[in-house]
């Protein structure tokens, strides 16, 4: 996964993913989506200083008649630029075989750029710090456990209410 155009003086960026799976397939359960997910970045050369949170159980945003999801985040850095870690992301979902069944459906892999260091990003295919990020306690509630002094849009995440509701979000035992 390694980008050709990578700058290998670029400076280590500190970056949130939101990882999610409630689809098993040849390639694993959801939870193995997850784990095989995260070897494959702590094996990228220019991704370093990997933290996971818990694993989470959710109900699914969308239509209801699919399985929970597992939730995860994870904390990284990385010297690869926006882009390359969307790509970097969209590989990772690739390798899981996902499959675009529908909107908001179920799916093997999912991964999303929550946080890329400080930066404010809206491109046509990019937009951080994620959209949804402020009303998704599957998002939040791991989010404040790897990092509690986060800030987002300039306020600090334990003020996000999404950040301590539970409302169909299992923290699942180690
Ligand atoms: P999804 O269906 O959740 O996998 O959304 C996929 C699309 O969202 C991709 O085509 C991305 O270009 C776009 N996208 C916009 N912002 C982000 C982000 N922060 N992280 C991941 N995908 C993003």
């Amino acid at each position: 996964m390694q980008s050709t155009t990578h700058d290998s003086n670029a400076i280590w960026q500190q970056c949130y993913l939101g990882l999610g799976s409630n689809l098993s397939n040849e390639l694993g359960n959801p939870k193995q989506h997850i784990a095989q997910a995260i070897a494959q970045l702590k094996a990228h050369p220019h991704i370093r200083h990997i933290q996971v949170s818990s694993l989470y159980s959710s109900k699914p945003m969308g239509p209801q008649d699919q399985p929970d999801f597992i939730n995860a985040v994870v904390g990284l850095e990385t010297t690869l630029e926006p882009l390359q870690l969307l790509d970097t992301c969209q590989q990772l979902e690739q390798n899981a075989q996902r499959q675009r069944l529908r909107h908001w459906g179920e799916r093997s892999l999912d991964v999303d750029i929550l946080l890329y260091g400080e930066q404010h990003i809206q491109l046509p295919t990019l937009t951080i710090p994620h959209a949804g990020i402020n009303q998704r306690n599957f998002v939040l509630v791991p989010l404040a456990e790897l990092n509690p002094k986060l800030i987002i849009h300039g306020k600090s995440i334990e003020q996000y209410p999404m950040s301590h509701d539970y409302t169909g979000l299992r923290k699942l035992p180690t």
